[in-house]
């Protein structure tokens, strides 16, 4: 017989090598337990979930360099996406609007073209596996409503050239958003250019359920003008208050809570130990798997990916490393909270020996 769902736990993070899901921060916790029965989605109501929610898009625009942000916490970096995708749409003037986004595009920008009836235009990324600038250009035309970034890719961890794109879309007359769903906690500690204060950026996706260490339901829309939440906006007749932009009606109280305790515990030395933590490791981790002769695509922040013969690729998911492959096969391995290096010397020890037995 199966155990009841009450003698069940959750798996733990030992082995899992792929995903962008960590460890909760413990202040995350807890506050999603304070907040479990809260409705973000009906704040005049629910007026205290509604207040940490603010005070979360307030921390997140810090992160992502806007002073004054409108946003909401979304349902996660899908949400964000498909509501950027929506709002573009709504604001365009054109009857026929297009999206480009490079090939690196999170499959969410798919669904959204999909729902949204809008043509999704993907171009080739350059040989490092970032958007083409030249590419992109001769993708856009007079119906382009939105040109689409990519800060932190989900397969190679690679950073578009923000400023390029955003000077290519304001040129154009489209709006530029910025998906840094993953990539966005790291940022700010990086160097690169990629946020509101970089660039002439209209929206932008940052996760705090990734690296940003809330519960799971946590991710964030954030827009330079109010007019993109305006765009997004319809009447909500039986609530307390007039309208809603979210995509979602009740939503994850939980998620906020942890959402704005997570950020007031690590922002931004928290979150900037975080990054020196995992980009050092992730650097070490290249070496080691390069100076074993198998191929790595050099990281740019803490996502290493790297060309496994198959049979050993199979043999270490065999002994249950969660691992999962890039669209041309690559191992990915993302060095979040969780992973450390005790995490990565098993993994090691666990390649060099299966590589004997499968005999690569
Ligand atoms: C994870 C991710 C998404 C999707 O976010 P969900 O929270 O899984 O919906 C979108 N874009 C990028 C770059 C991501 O890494």
């Amino acid at each position: 017989m199966q155990p009841s769902v009450g003698e069940r736990r959750s798996q733990s993070f030992d082995r899992v090598l792929s995903s962008m899901c960590t460890e909760p921060h413990p202040a995350a916790r807890a506050a999603a337990e304070a907040f479990l029965a809260s409705n973000p989605g009906d704040p005049a109501t629910y007026d205290a979930v509604a207040e940490l929610e603010a005070e979360a898009v307030d921390l997140l625009g810090e992160l992502a360099g806007l002073a004054e942000p409108h946003g909401y916490v979304t349902s996660g970096g899908t949400e964000a996406n498909v509501q950027a995708v929506h709002a573009a749409r709504n604001l365009a003037e054109s009857d026929d609007p297009n999206v480009v986004a490079p090939e690196s595009a999170h499959f969410s920008f798919t669904k959204a073209a999909e729902l949204l009836g809008v043509e999704l235009r993907t171009v080739p990324t350059d040989g490092d596996h970032r958007a083409d600038v030249d590419a992109v250009a001769a993708a856009v035309d007079a119906d382009t409503a939105l040109v689409v970034g990519v800060a932190g890719s989900t397969e190679y961890g690679r950073v578009d050239p923000i400023p390029a794109l955003a000077d290519l879309a304001s040129d154009a007359g489209s709006r530029l958003h910025v998906d840094a769903a993953w990539g966005g906690f790291h940022l700010p500690f990086s160097g690169h250019d990629w946020g509101f204060d970089d660039a002439a950026v209209d929206s932008l996706t940052v996760d705090p359920h990734k690296v940003g260490r809330a519960v799971v339901p946590a991710g964030g829309l954030l827009a330079r003008d109010a007019r993109t939440l305006d765009a997004l906006a319809v009447e909500t007749p039986y609530l307390e208050t007039p309208t809603q932009a979210s995509l979602t009606g009740t939503r994850s109280g939980a998620g906020v809570a942890a959402a704005a305790a997570a950020l007031e515990e690590l922002w931004p030395d928290g979150y900037r130990a975080e990054y020196e933590r995992a980009i050092d490791l992730t650097e070490w981790l290249a070496v080691e798997l390069g100076g074993r002769g198998y191929p790595v695509v050099g990281p740019e922040l803490p996502l290493v990916a790297v060309d496994l013969p198959d049979a050993l690729f199979e043999a270490v998911r065999g002994e249950g490393w969660k691992l999962a492959g890039t669209g041309t096969g690559e191992a990915r391995i993302v060095v979040m909270p969780h992973v450390d290096r005790g995490t990565l010397e098993s993994f090691l020890d666990a390649l060099d020996r299966l590589a004997g037995t499968v005999g690569v």
